[in-house]
């Protein structure tokens, strides 16, 4: 198997994808250029004494922080906020592309967008991370708006972040809580939001098993990432009936055969901090987790974690793409080779654009819905879409990634044309 390079890895992944389906709707190279190319990229210096209290003293250290605005054809632009050491810009522009196709495949009216600063917020106190947090909203003023540029939570970042950030673009702006989803419901965060990415794999999940007649009841699951999603996949999916058998986090792995209780293990990592020592399990590290032996395996931590060097040894019969871009391209070629089922990201974690749009919706109609509207119209949408994809899969006879990107990429070449991009 080819050898991989690791730091270029999401940006050759996202351009293999897109290939596939440019070939098949067959673009002229203009288009495909216009579809490739950002609306913007914009990058600031963020100073900050990170390690004081005060802020008026310590090591002064600069921060960089990132927002591509891919592009807007079909609505302001959109997308999470990541706070991670190894944000770099290459990994920002291959996941606002990807929004851009996400939105457009859940058919919401927004663009995509990413954006985030390169920093692990565990280092940081919390009056470092909210002055850093507010530091960015700042230099970022003109990027954001409410229909413009709207972001939301993605790793390292929550609901108290955007809390933050809610707050510092108000202060110029008055009360805006439609400047990001995912806030918390006091500020007109939406029922369901934080759980919504989660719910939406699990439902997503639930239904491919059993299209392929793999009970969900019993069924062995296994998920790499024990943060926002991974917690809520896994909590929704033993909720079904399945047997989640491993779990991991940055640190390491657990697991125990006959299931592990996840409430007892989301309790056990809000104390500890890590999964690591949860009691009525066994260590496993990560790159083992990922090789076990069960029916359904779900990567829901970062990039590239599925990769040359593992894709022969997975031995899932369905893997769900939680994260955004788990699998490299040439690891997806081997699982395709070996008959393993994929459901790709932009399908498979779009609960949470999906809901975030809800979001959205609810705060500038000032008229918030019920916890079971919510879940009604995600659980709808997301069955009608892959409904749309798994046709056109199958008419094409092509997998549901390809699919999944054609119906995509359509709709925004469209949008395009018919604003005169
Ligand atoms: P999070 O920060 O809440 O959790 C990330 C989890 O991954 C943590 O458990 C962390 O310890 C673990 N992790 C980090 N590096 C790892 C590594 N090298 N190996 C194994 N585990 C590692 O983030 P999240 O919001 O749950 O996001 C997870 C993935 O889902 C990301 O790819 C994100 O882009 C994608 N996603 C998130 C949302 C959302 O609504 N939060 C929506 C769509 C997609």
């Amino acid at each position: 198997m080819p050898t991989e390079h690791k730091h270029c890895q999401c940006q050759e992944t996202q351009n293999h994808f897109l290939e596939r389906a440019f070939e098949s709707l067959q673009l002229e190279n203009a288009q495909r250029e216009l579809l490739l190319s950002a609306f913007r990229e914009t990058t600031v210096s963020i100073p900050l004494r990170p390690h004081r209290t005060d802020d008026d003293g310590g090591e002064l250290h600069t921060y960089t922080g990132y927002r591509v605005q891919h592009n807007h054809a079909r609505g302001p632009f959109k997308g999470g906020l990541r706070f991670h050491q190894s944000v770099n810009m290459g990994e920002i522009r291959a996941l606002a592309q990807l929004m851009t196709w996400k939105t457009a495949l859940v058919n919401v009216p927004f663009g995509g967008a990413k954006g985030g600063i390169a920093v692990d917020p565990n280092q940081l106190s919390q009056y470092a991370l909210e002055t850093l947090t507010k530091r960015f909203v700042q230099k970022m003023g003109l990027v954001f708006g409410v229909h413009h540029d709207i972001p939301a939570p993605d790793v390292g970042t929550n609901p108290q972040v955007m809390a933050w950030i809610l707050e510092e673009y108000s202060k110029t702006h008055g009360y805006t809580p439609a400047i990001v989803t995912g806030k918390p419901i006091e500020l007109g965060g939406s029922a369901g939001r934080l759980e919504a990415t989660g719910r939406g794999v699990a439902y997503l999940t639930g239904k491919i098993a059993s299209e392929m007649a793999l009970p969900i009841k019993d069924a062995a699951v296994v998920i790499q990432g024990f943060g926002n999603v991974g917690f809520h996949t896994a909590q929704h999916l033993a909720a079904m009936g399945a047997r989640v058998i491993a779990l991991s986090d940055a640190h390491n792995g657990v697991i125990c055969e006959t299931g592990i209780d996840i409430e007892q293990a989301h309790h056990y990592v809000t104390k500890t901090g890590w999964l690591e020592g949860l009691p009525g399990t066994e260590s496993i590290n990560n790159a083992e987790l990922l090789e076990l032996s069960c029916d359904i395996l779900i990567p829901a931590a970062i990039e590239a974690t599925i990769n040359c060097d593992n894709a022969d040894a997975i031995q899932a019969r369905l893997v769900v793409e939680a994260a955004n871009m788990p699998i490299t391209h040439l690891a997806d070629t081997t699982l395709c080779e070996r008959g393993i089922m994929v459901v790709p990201d932009l399908l498979a974690n779009a609960g949470g654009v999906l809901t975030s749009y809800y979001e959205w919706v609810q705060n500038l109609q000032e008229f918030p819905w019920e916890y079971d509207t919510v879940m009604l119209r995600l659980e709808q949408r997301l069955g009608q879409v892959y409904q749309q994809v798994h046709d056109l899969a199958k008419q094409g006879n092509t997998d549901l990634r390809t699919a999944a990107y054609e119906l995509a990429i359509g709709r925004v070449n469209q949008a395009m044309a018919l604003r005169g991009f």
